[in-house]
């Protein structure tokens, strides 16, 4: 195991790396930028270096001065946690030409699946169900995308092959609107991406998102851990995360967790990672591959008692999967909400200082979160302030304990989403289980 790693992150998921390596006697080096110096982990940390300012392009997005972090407290790995460098490939790569380990996937296989169409083609060679598209970039040629168009059937979705965190997409409904609406994606995804590379798909009007969890090591050994339902979601983003997905039974999850697992062999898969499907009428469609730790891999950890940031730096320090496929157990049902400092209903972020916190607890209970009474929330991040988890038995218990849980969470200071929350816990069509990725968006325009 390693004597001392970078956390390259911030916020929940970097007290979350914390905590599994104070389990495993890893020391920490906490990295963070000027306005974060009073996160809990990096009080609770070895070492911590400040390493820019809070703009991120000059401290967590910052290569240069994550990897000289590195080498000032002589670190043996660096856990890119989620979102700002995990799923960049030149910084895996730099990372691993700098002497250090990289915790996640091999710089290739980030590349091959960071792009989406090059992911695609990866998954239809391995046998994986994609969404019926183009499978290629669109050129210019305007007649040939409107018979794309057509040969898929509308409404069609424009999707940047470079994009990530719910942008760079937009759906099409009438053939008229196709082409200036390619335009429009193509300049936005080179300004955001920096690739103008864009791709039709079929646009799917019910689906549900539900997504597996693997993990792999070192020496072609792969376990699957089951399904994830991420369908309660806002401008594609998710905000209520539960595990199992209702109403997929146990040949269902089996079969496309073998599916995926085989995908990670031939692809040369190492670590922790999450293939994500649309589901509709009986039918997975493959729509992209995370290769990371997830926001919400906490459901996954809470029904199968496999902790995912512990396997993530048991495999990336060299170290054979201590268990088969045949060893995971799948027990009781595990929701979470995403809480964040935003106004519930307009998503307007909320920053600021949180004069008075209390947490909710209890059997079942897992508040995973940085938060503190005095903590000033930056307006520089975003803005999710922890994860609230439930554990139950059946998912009517879970959904009970996350309910009660909800009412006893307390942020004053700031305006959080669990009014959202607390109106989704108590809905009848998700209490029933199975609504679609657009039930929230219907929710709020019918509020
Ligand atoms: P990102 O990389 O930005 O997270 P994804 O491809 O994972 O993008 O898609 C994010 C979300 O966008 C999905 O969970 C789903 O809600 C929506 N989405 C993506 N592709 C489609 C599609 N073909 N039809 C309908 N919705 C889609």
């Amino acid at each position: 195991m390693f004597d001392k790693i970078v956390i390259a992150n911030r916020g929940e998921i970097a007290l979350r790396i914390l905590r599994a390596c104070r389990e495993l006697g890893v020391k920490t080096v906490a990295i963070h930028s000027e306005v974060d110096r009073d996160l809990q982990h990096v009080k609770l940390a070895d070492e911590s270096v400040c390493i820019g300012p809070a703009q991120p392009g000059e401290s967590y997005l910052n290569i240069p001065a994550v990897i000289a972090a590195a080498e000032v407290a002589s670190a043996d790995a660096i856990h890119p946690g989620y979102g700002f460098l995990s799923e960049n490939a030149d910084f895996a790569e730099q990372v691993e030409k700098s002497g250090f380990v990289f915790i996640g996937p091999k710089a290739e296989t980030m590349r091959m699946m960071g792009d989406k169409l090059s992911a695609i083609a990866a998954m239809k060679d391995a046998g994986v169900p994609c969404v019926p598209g183009s499978d290629c970039a669109l050129g210019d040629d305007a007649a040939a995308n409107l018979a794309l168009g057509r040969e898929i059937g509308y409404p069609v979705m424009i999707k940047a092959s470079g994009g990530g965190g719910g942008r760079g997409m937009r759906p099409v409904f009438e053939e008229k609107s196709l082409l200036e609406s390619i335009e429009l994606t193509r300049g936005e995804a080179a300004a955001a991406f920096n690739n103008d590379s864009v791709y039709l798909e079929k646009y799917l009007e019910y689906p549900r998102h539900i997504e597996i969890q693997v993990l792999a090591d070192n020496f072609g050994n792969v376990i699957h851990l089951g399904e994830r339902d991420c369908s309660m979601q806002r401008r594609n983003q998710k905000v209520i995360e539960e595990a199992p997905a209702p109403g997929i039974d146990e040949d269902i999850r089996n079969n496309l967790g073998e599916l995926c697992a085989e995908a990670c062999r031939r692809i040369d898969y190492r670590g922790a990672g999450t293939f994500e499907f649309l589901y509709e009428k009986g039918n997975f469609y493959f729509i992209e591959m995370n290769t990371r730790i997830q926001v919400e891999h906490p459901v996954t950890e809470m029904i199968t008692g496999i902790d995912l940031v512990k396997q993530q730096l048991l495999i990336a320090s060299g170290e054979k999967l201590n268990m088969e496929q045949g060893d995971v157990n799948f027990a009781g049902h595990a929701i979470e909400c995403r809480i964040n400092a935003e106004d519930p209903y307009s998503f307007l972020p909320s920053p600021g200082l949180i004069n008075f916190y209390h947490a909710a607890g209890g059997f079942g209970v897992r508040v995973d979160s940085h938060v503190y009474t005095g903590y000033r929330v930056p307006a520089n991040y975003d803005s999710l302030l922890g994860k609230l988890i439930c554990y139950g038995k059946t998912r009517d218990e879970a959904m009970t304990k996350i309910q009660n849980a909800l009412t006893e969470c307390v942020f004053e200071g700031i305006k959080t989403n669990i009014p959202l929350h607390q109106d989704l816990v108590a809905n009848n069509d998700f209490r029933a289980g199975g609504t679609d990725i657009h039930y929230l968006e219907r929710l709020l325009d019918q509020k």
